[in-house]
């Protein structure tokens, strides 16, 4: 579905960053301290440029409702997206309502969501999850973080997946993703989830949040990588006072940035020209025209 739109990127400009080829390891001038209102724009800047590398970052599990979304969302616990999309089809079939969920055979559940992982306390998950839909809430997910939470296997983070992306409510998704990058791009040095959603509410503007996690989600999941960042290849690397962390050598780092928009990310990152059937972004607008 998603209910939340990407931001146009082509109206996206960057300001004055320097090139890549500039950012020094241990340079960065918020490693010295930074302002409020420094950190605060730079935050800003970021979410800028994830927008033009990202136009089109969105959750990337499979859904066409919201109680998919939801079952989908408790299936990720601990399971890439690309698993839980392999076993949703099935599932979705078989299961269509929440009433469906509160009378499942619990067996025949686990059964189809084996490969996820967990899949016994999933399954108890999914079937109070429909008793609870089921008794308190007619059959229907709620909107609500308070009533969401109540829901078995469903935390604060599932709860912003599922306000954001279904029923379009702003919410910040810190996942393990996000709070890595956020911590290494020095937004936040925050470890507790709860925290950092709150620091991070104050720099980002609201609207933006959903949008916001998407776009840092998609970065962690092709350059800011948990072990190897693509440092040298990085399109935040001018805003990164964590610059370094991994690979530095442009190259080297280059073979570690994934994905299908990777030409266009490497692009960003000023290795590379735009390819033949690749719109030129603002971003890119303003280097060429440089
Ligand atoms: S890849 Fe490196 S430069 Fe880019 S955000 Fe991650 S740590 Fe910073």
């Amino acid at each position: 579905m998603p209910a939340s739109s990407p931001t146009d990127a082509t109206a996206i400009t960057v300001p004055d960053t320097p090139p890549i080829a500039r950012v020094r390891v241990g340079k960065h001038r918020a490693l010295k301290g930074e302002t409020e209102l420094g950190r605060t724009r730079r935050a800003r800047r970021i979410n800028r440029a994830l927008a033009a590398g990202y136009p089109d970052a969105h959750c990337e599990l499979d859904f066409t409702n919201t109680l998919e979304l939801v079952v989908a969302t408790v299936l990720s616990a601990q399971c890439t997206d690309v698993r839980v999309n392999q076993v949703t089809p099935a599932l979705f079939a078989r299961y269509r309502t929440a009433e469906d969920y509160a009378t499942a055979d619990e067996a025949e559940l686990q059964e189809i969501i084996r490969p996820t992982g967990f899949y016994k306390a999933k399954a108890g998950h999914l079937i109070g999850m429909g008793r609870l839909l089921v008794t308190d809430y007619g059959g229907e997910v709620p909107s609500a973080l308070e009533d969401l939470v109540r829901l078995p296997g469903v935390g604060r983070k599932t709860a912003h997946v599922v306000r954001g992306n279904a029923f379009g409510i702003p919410g910040l998704t810190v996942d393990t993703h996000f709070g890595r990058l956020v911590r290494r791009l020095k937004l936040t040095e925050e470890e507790d989830p709860v925290k950092v959603e709150r620091v991070l509410a104050k720099l980002i503007e609201k609207k933006e949040w959903t949008m916001f996690s998407h776009r840092i989600i998609f970065h962690g999941r092709r350059v800011c990588h948990a072990r190897k960042p693509a440092c040298g290849a990085c399109f935040l690397a001018p805003e990164c006072p964590s610059f370094g962390l991994g690979p530095v050598e442009p190259d080297q780092a280059a073979e570690l940035v994934t994905g299908d928009n990777r030409e266009h990310l490497l692009c960003l990152a000023g290795l590379g020209q735009p390819g033949e059937n690749e719109e030129t972004t603002g971003v890119e607008k303003e280097r060429n025209d440089a």
